[in-house]
């Protein structure tokens, strides 16, 4: 049997609530995740589990800190031999950005799963165990070596890269709208369908060893009438980065134009991404970025864009630079 460890970050997998018919009001990040482990009789039949309860938090409280705690901890443990795979529980809110914070820096081929629920634990159909169940079944599954972190909800399988939360309440939530699932996990079984295309994990360039503290990187949305006074404040406030959830392909007014090229012009990095929810933001496109030295989201979206610069920022400030690793990964 292969030897998966389950590292528990809280969120409504570990949810408790007043009511079982309670879905969506309850307190998140309760039960412990050797209590929840216990509870799926059948799961020591498909691998040898251990558990670290590494925090208990509502993901909203998910944080720079817990995620370099997090992913140290990963490395050291896929660094061992007798380990094949991890398993992290999640709150749903911010999985996606832990998700893909992970697929580039965790230096390692083994299947990392990141998993939640959209029920608590206490509900009279909980969604929690059965994705835990398939999460730990997918993480040894070796089929699922290779493909970056990768996030297993509702028995579906998504890229890190590309996944987001599309409903604030429904179990059918994970998905990579417009490019798809990577596969689905049916009695048992994990069928893949397709691969990340972009670098991550083992093929990443970003270390974090001995890394205490992320660049700033602040994100402001784009609206009709935006003066630009986030953005002056956020730099004032010591962003080294912005990204812009811009409109349509990452365009903005003049008034906005003028604003990020004077702070482009302080050495601050100014990413162009998109409100819109799909679709790439091509270079050159909406406006001129060669000139204004600006950098283009491609399709990520704004949540993830801040994780890829300030990871870029660790190693450059370099405009061009940063553009090719977004076109990266
Ligand atoms: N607020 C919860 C969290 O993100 C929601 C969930 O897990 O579904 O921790």
């Amino acid at each position: 049997m292969k030897n998966i460890t389950v590292l528990a970050t809280g969120g409504t997998i570990a949810g408790v609530s007043h009511f079982p018919t309670d879905t969506v009001s309850y307190q998140p990040a309760v039960v412990s995740i050797e209590e929840i482990l216990n509870e799926i009789g059948s799961i020591q039949s498909i691998a040898t589990i251990t558990s670290e309860q590494i925090t208990q938090v509502d993901s909203a409280d998910m944080s720079h800190d817990i995620w370099l705690q997090l992913a140290n901890r990963i490395n050291t443990l896929l660094n061992q031999p007798t380990v094949d795979g991890v398993v992290v529980t999640h709150g749903t809110d911010t999985l996606e950005e832990t998700a893909y914070f992970l697929n580039l820096v965790i230096k390692s081929e083994k299947p990392v799963v990141l998993v939640g629920a959209m029920r608590p634990a206490t509900a009279i159909s909980p969604d929690g165990p059965m994705n835990l169940y398939n999460a730990i079944l997918l993480a040894t599954s070796s089929s699922a070596k290779g493909k970056g972190v990768l996030v297993a909800l509702n028995d579906t399988i998504n890229s890190s890269r590309d996944v987001t939360k599309t409903n604030t309440a429904l179990q059918d939530t994970f998905k990579a709208p417009e490019l798809g699932y990577l596969g689905y996990i049916v009695d048992s079984h994990p069928h893949f369908y397709r691969m990340p295309t972009r670098k991550h994990t083992y093929m990443a360039e970003f270390d974090i060893t001995g890394i205490t503290k992320l660049p700033q990187v602040d994100i402001i949305y784009g609206h009709v009438n935006d003066s630009g006074t986030l953005a002056h404040a956020a730099v004032a406030a010591g962003a080294r980065g912005l990204v812009y959830a811009g409109l349509g392909n990452g365009n903005m007014s003049q008034q906005m134009k003028n604003v990020l090229s004077d702070i482009q012009r302080k050495g601050i990095v100014v990413v162009r991404g998109t409100r819109v929810g799909n679709g790439v933001v091509t270079r050159n496109g909406a406006l001129d970025d060669d000139q204004n030295n600006f950098v283009v989201a491609d399709t990520l979206s704004p949540q993830k864009a801040r994780i890829l610069l300030m990871l870029s920022l660790m190693k450059t400030s370099n405009p061009a630079e940063i553009q090719n690793m977004f076109w990266t990964y």
